[in-house]
């Protein structure tokens, strides 16, 4: 075989269906993010719109002064799994602030929020005997490759769909292992599950819940707890799993439920024993993120301010963006190849960076730009990005809404 041919082909094949994904070679400011210098051909500076570092805590004055004091203290890296001498004092008082985070007895720290959902997915789906996972369609794919890893039977539920969640878990019998999976946030479109009435479905029909909050904690809740904390079902979830990657501008993830749960999960998956423990250095910082955020509402305020002051600038133009109570801002281009224009003059003649969400990350037909304003962005910055997409939406000729009544 010639195996350079072959990925050479499948890759054109990639190209030709305008799935080929470039990145934007980026060099971000500390101290004034989103500013950020584009490297990679022409350097200039841009303004990054679409940002997982929610609210800019990726550049936090306590975040960077407890890695600095960590990185002097305990030097670069773990130097070994958690249970090869890679369990620091870090990670221990880390996985004390997500457990409390979150009323949790206990908590498990991960490399990334991907490993830690194929990890305790597969682990816990693999492991309890007979068990059938209750997948919302939309899951993410961290999810997804955990409940396939873990073998288990899996039926997959319209997404954030009562009655069709319902008529999965009537069809079991009462007694089997259920685990229903599904996320508070979900990033493309913004929309958030209705946790109560999950947690009640579960109760009647005995099933374990188990919530991605990864585009929720930091952010929601009076301590950044996420969705299941601002509508007071903290208790009600068996398993909240969380990243420390985005909103508290690190990395890691994690799972936070009963000391039984996590001990069985660290005890038996494999993605959690065979791999170097997260660098103390990184443990500090995310655990300095979410102790600020614990004890401070100012971000969290100055992010939903950003956040409306966009959906009305876009609203004031009739630029069609989904209507969502989250802070993430979808903005329907409904076409593969005018998106990722958008994306490259944006960035072009604007300055302004957003990457171009296209299939098959979302539907054919929904193709999109992910705005996700952060309480670092100015009035400026704001009138700035509007200009800039107002005079695109004239340019490419897309459709506006009709403006509201004035
Ligand atoms: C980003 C993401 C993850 C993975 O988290 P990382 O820490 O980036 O690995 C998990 N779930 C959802 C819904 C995500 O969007």
């Amino acid at each position: 075989m010639d195996y350079q041919a072959f990925f050479k082909d499948a890759l054109d094949t990639l190209r030709d269906q305008g799935n080929y994904r470039v990145f934007a070679e980026l060099e971000r400011h500390c101290g004034a993010f989103p500013r950020a210098t584009a490297r990679g051909g022409q350097t200039a500076d841009v303004t990054i719109w679409c940002s997982n570092d929610y609210l800019g805590m990726g550049q936090h004055p306590k975040v960077l002064g407890a890695m600095h004091g960590a990185l002097d203290r305990c030097g670069a890296g773990a130097g070994g799994t958690r249970n090869i001498s890679g369990t620091t004092h870090d990670h221990v008082q880390l996985e004390r602030e997500l457990a409390d985070l979150h009323g949790k007895a206990a908590a498990l720290i991960f490399t990334s929020g991907y490993v830690s959902n194929w990890a305790a997915l597969g682990t816990l789906a693999g492991r309890i005997p007979d068990c059938v996972v209750l997948s919302d369609a939309l899951n993410h794919a961290s999810m997804i490759e955990g409940i396939r890893h873990s073998k288990a039977e899996r039926m997959i539920w319209k997404h954030n769909d009562l009655d069709d969640l319902e008529t999965k878990l009537a069809s079991l019998p009462h007694d089997r292992p259920k685990l229903i999976a599904f996320e508070s946030v979900y990033s493309m479109d913004g929309d958030i599950a209705p946790i109560a009435e999950i947690c009640d479905l579960a109760d009647k029909y005995n099933a374990m819940t188990y919530l991605d909050e990864v585009h929720a904690v930091g952010l929601y809740g009076p301590r950044g707890g996420g969705i299941a904390e601002q509508e007071g079902l903290m208790d009600r979830i068996t398993v909240i799993e969380g990243t420390l990657g985005k909103a508290f501008g690190v990395m890691g993830g994690y799972i936070a439920a009963s000391v039984e749960l996590c001990d069985f999960v660290r005890s038996f998956a494999s993605g959690f024993i065979f791999t170097t423990a997260l660098p103390p250095a990184v443990a500090a910082g995310a655990a300095a993120s979410i102790r600020h955020l614990k004890q401070s509402g100012a971000e969290r305020a100055r992010h939903r301010t950003t956040v409306a002051k966009v959906r009305a600038g876009l609203e004031a133009l009739g630029i069609p963006h989904v209507d969502n109570p989250s802070h993430i801002i979808p903005v329907m281009v409904g076409d593969p190849v005018k998106c990722k224009y958008i994306s490259d003059v944006l960035l072009r003649d604007h300055g302004i960076y957003i990457q171009p969400i296209n299939y098959p990350t979302v539907p054919k037909g929904t193709e999109r730009l992910r705005i996700t304003p952060s309480p670092v962005h100015s009035q400026t910055d704001i009138d700035h990005l509007i200009a800039a997409l107002a005079a695109l939406w004239e340019q490419c000729q897309l459709a506006r809404l009709p403006l509201a009544a004035q």
